[in-house]
């Protein structure tokens, strides 16, 4: 496994679990084996979570499953033709099957000020801990971007006690993933609790004071003051080493991969934030995805695939977030639409089935987990429902079928 990510961990554990009897290395360039990355902006950046809490597996689970892991090392070059990755510690290790998994980095800010003490990024155990120490002497902190990493953080500080102003050029908060009137339920939540929310507006500059982030400086000449700022504006899928090898890249950005997610080298996979595969689902469409649950069933996907069992990643995206323990929302699927919204946003007590057509495409609940199944046939389905009729919640979901 190229990537000690979760996608990388997953795809090990799996071919443990069925039995594969060869070598299998995990490499990974972080201090830490495999974690999860949810809890970063959640439970773990509250305190409420240790490290230990956040691990995949227990540490002494690899040793004891017959998994090395190399941490703090990094893969320099993939050569497919002889089956070769040289790592940074000179190695020169030899595989039969390999996964890719190297994942995603933050997208960097490149403007005036970018540098400054006090201005953080999130992906990683180390950065949480600095943001951590950073805001304990901070009263007022501002998130630029207000996506999920830009909302979730503003909830988890304002939960720590510190005054937070999200800073985003959409004009709803989520609003690009989800459309203006879900997203703006969650805002609704942070502005409850205290968070402020400044959109349609954009990062023009940081200003400092003896080196340090005193303020963030809009492109509408706003000037929120702050002593810290923390930026969620996106990823970039890490395709460094496949590009090295020359392996074919995505419309998206990410390694292209057919739907077992073998990439056009036979027996080299890929997996996570920056695999692009053929979708069963969707039409054969290449999809690339950045969510949790996904990294995790395409590791296992991967395993199953490198064991021979020829089957496609067909599992419905999921995706989970939680804005403190204020409001928690879960979606399965992929994809825009319109949203039908069954219950009421004002109570938060909601699912939106988002319908392209007749076709239920994805859903978001909130409170309501059981529709989720319901949502998942109606995707898998895939033939029409009457929006009508999914929002009368005098209609019984499991008597609406999509077949
Ligand atoms: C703060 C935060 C909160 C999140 N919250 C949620 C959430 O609530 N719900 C949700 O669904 N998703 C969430 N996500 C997204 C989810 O965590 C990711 O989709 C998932 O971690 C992707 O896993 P991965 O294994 O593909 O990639 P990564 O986790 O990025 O792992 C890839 C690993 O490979 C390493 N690597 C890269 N190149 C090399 C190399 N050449 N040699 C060795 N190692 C290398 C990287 O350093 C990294 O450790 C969150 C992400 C973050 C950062």
């Amino acid at each position: 496994m190229i990537g000690g990510g979760l996608a990388g961990a997953s795809c090990a554990i799996k071919l443990r679990e069925e039995g594969a009897e060869g070598s299998v290395l995990l490499v990974g360039r972080e201090p830490d084996p495999p974690y999860h990355r949810p809890p970063l902006s959640k439970a773990y950046l509250r305190g409420e979570d240790s490290r230990d809490d956040t691990l995949v597996r227990p540490e002494q689970w690899w040793a004891d499953n017959d998994v090395e892991v190399l941490t703090r090392t990094s893969a320099m070059k993939l050569d497919p033709a002889e089956r070769t990755v040289r790592l940074s510690t000179k190695q020169e290790v030899r595989f039969g099957k390999a996964l890719l998994a190297t994942g995603a980095n933050v997208r960097r800010l490149r403007v005036a000020g970018g540098d400054l003490d006090g201005i953080h990024y999130l992906r990683a155990h180390g950065n949480a801990d600095s943001i951590r120490s950073d805001v304990e002497d901070a009263e007022r902190v501002v998130m630029i971007g207000g996506s999920y990493i830009g909302t979730e953080v503003a909830a988890s500080l304002t939960a720590l006690g510190k005054s937070c102003t999200i800073l985003m050029q959409e004009a709803v908060t989520l609003e690009n993933s989800f459309g203006a009137e879900v997203g703006g339920f969650f805002q609704g939540v942070l502005e409850n609790h205290g968070v402020e929310v400044v959109g349609s507006d954009e990062l023009d500059r940081f200003e400092a004071s003896d080196g340090r982030v005193k303020a963030v400086v809009t492109k509408g000449r706003r000037e929120l003051p702050c002593d810290c700022a923390v930026v969620g504006v996106g990823v970039m899928p890490d395709v460094t080493l496949a590009r090295g090898c020359g392996l074919e890249l995505g419309e998206g950005g990410g390694i292209a991969c057919d739907s077992r997610l073998e990439t056009s080298v036979p027996g080299l996979f890929v997996a996570g934030d920056m695999a692009e595969y053929e979708s069963v689902l969707h039409g054969g469409n290449r999809l690339r995805i950045e969510h949790w649950d996904v990294a995790q069933k395409q590791g296992e996907t991967a395993a199953l695939n490198m064991l021979g069992r020829d089957v496609p990643h067909d599992a419905i995206p999921y995706f989970f977030s939680d804005l403190a323990d204020w409001s928690s929302m879960e979606y399965v699927g992929a994809g825009s639409g319109e949203p039908v919204i069954r219950g009421s946003l004002e109570e938060g007590d909601f699912t939106a089935f988002y319908v392209e057509g007749e076709r239920v495409t994805a859903a978001l609940t909130v409170g309501r987990s059981d529709d989720l199944e319901h949502a998942r046939r109606f995707i898998r389905e895939g033939t029409g429902i009457a929006p009508d009729e999914l929002a009368d919640e005098g209609k019984d979901l499991a008597a609406l079928s999509a077949g």
